[in-house]
């Protein structure tokens, strides 16, 4: 385009977002959660359960009372399941495996990892790699602790395996990595069987160097055909690394994102050692909400038939962010965009120096989504360029409106930014002085 021709889109862009900021819209793509009609998907939980004679289980446990701190049988063995792993190497929870990583950080800090280990605390400077576009709140587990964080490329098949190799094997104080193996967050990623092998093979000069393995969206695809995940644990086990991995997951996608329940596996050493400290902490999660997940989905099937419900309500949100992106974007090399086979989000990249400029003028017309920066450590995205788009939420309509401004918002942003570029707005600036001197 000539500078004519850009500054003439420009303009026209300008007066559709003005008539949109008009209309008052309140709109919101910021965070990853699940819709009402999803929530409903598990509303059996709520009655599945009918009397306190129905919370004693095969064993004479009443689910009501105090006990089983590792938590219920019938839960763990589904989880067990699902994940492919050994029931006795299944931790189980409250509603948020985000806690159950900040208390295993926490551990690892006053504590050490295993019994021979020192404290986080007491060393120098603990590091943790970061794969970016990575998950905020992992970062900011990160903060809290004042662990520094070193980001890690995200590619198509998992992170830079090169990089990470050469970084834990050439430096003690780096003392873990955050891992969404399969539908990352927000790349939608699945590591691809190389990248799983290469970090169950991993050689940290760190002998308490772990990987945070967050199989948050292990079974969340919106599709039937969709690449599985090398089960890391199994390849791990019986191996010189065998305590190499701390597994994390939950249902606060499946079934309640308040109110589910959430699962650590690990090694039997791992697991004996944060037992040892999770025994001082607490009696006993809330069994009577991990008895009737178990009751209600019965075994791995269960579950797997219900997300094929969740996946027939999310994957027309995708598809019409995804199809917007491809009507409003494609080809004018202003954006690039990621095209999930599940979890919950989308990555969308822009122009070097866009993102915030794009993150502003959708909050400015009504729009809010993660803020720009926040899919890095330290909030700090180099480039500026990354925006995470959460679909999940909004209604279909409000959110095919959603995708219309944030479209219209990214082809704002980028003629701003070309136009500045090209000093047009400089010439702008200094005819209009021009004429303010000539009036005056
Ligand atoms: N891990 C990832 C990668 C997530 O995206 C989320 C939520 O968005 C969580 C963990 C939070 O899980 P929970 O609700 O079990 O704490």
């Amino acid at each position: 385009m000539t500078r004519e021709e850009l500054a003439f889109e420009y303009s026209e862009l300008l007066a559709e977002y003005e008539q949109i900021k008009a209309e008052g819209l309140s709109l919101d793509m910021s965070r990853g959660k699940p819709c009402k009609e999803q929530l409903d998907l598990s509303d059996g939980i709520l009655t599945v359960i009918k009397s306190g004679d129905e919370c004693v289980n095969n064993f004479g446990t009443d689910m009501r009372n105090y006990g089983l701190p590792i938590g219920v049988p019938a839960a763990r063995k589904l989880f067990a399941e699902l994940c492919g792993v050994e029931f006795d190497n299944v931790f189980l929870g409250g509603n948020a495996s985000l806690e159950l990583m900040y208390d295993t950080i926490a551990r690892a800090e006053l504590f050490g990892v295993a019994p021979d280990t020192t404290p986080w605390c007491k060393c120098d400077k603990v590091k943790f790699l970061c794969p970016a576009p990575g998950y905020d709140r992992h970062f900011r587990i990160c903060e809290v602790f004042g662990i520094e964080m070193i980001p890690v490329e995200m590619r198509e098949d998992g992170p830079d395996m090169d990089t990470i190799e050469r970084l834990v094997a050439e430096d003690e104080s780096i003392k873990g990595i955050w891992c969404v193996p399969k539908h990352s967050n927000p790349t939608g990623t699945i590591y691809s069987d190389e990248v799983v092998r290469r970090f169950a093979a991993l050689k940290p000069a760190a002998k308490d160097f772990r990987i945070f393995w967050d199989n948050a969206y292990m079974v969340h695809d919106l599709y039937d055909e969709v690449p599985e995940l090398l089960n890391i644990f199994s390849l791990t086990q019986g191996t010189e690394n065998e305590d190499l991995v701390y597994m994390f997951t939950s249902t606060s996608k499946i079934t309640y994102a308040g109110s589910g329940i959430s699962a650590f596996i690990t090694s039997d050493n791992n697991m004996k050692y944060a037992l040892k400290h999770i025994g001082a902490q607490i009696i006993s999660y809330d069994k009577l909400n991990q008895f009737r997940h178990a009751v209600f989905f019965k075994d791995a099937d269960g579950i797997r038939a219900h997300m094929k419900k969740h996946a027939e309500l999310l994957r027309p949100r995708f598809e019409a962010v995804l199809d917007a992106f491809e009507q409003e974007l494609a080809g004018r090399e202003m954006a690039t965009w990621t095209k999930p086979t599940g979890g919950y989000f989308i990555s969308l990249d822009l122009c070097v120096g866009s993102a915030k400029r794009v993150y502003e003028l959708c909050l400015d017309a009504g729009m809010k989504l993660t803020e720009a920066g926040s899919t890095f450590p330290y909030g700090n995205d180099p480039k500026d360029a990354n925006l995470r788009i959460a679909p999940s939420y909004p209604p279909l309509h409000e959110l095919k409106q959603a995708a219309q401004v944030l479209c219209l918002c990214v082809r704002l942003a980028t003629m701003e930014k070309l136009l500045t570029q090209s000093g047009f707005f400089n010439s702008i600036s200094k005819i209009s002085l021009k004429l303010i001197q000539d009036a005056e």
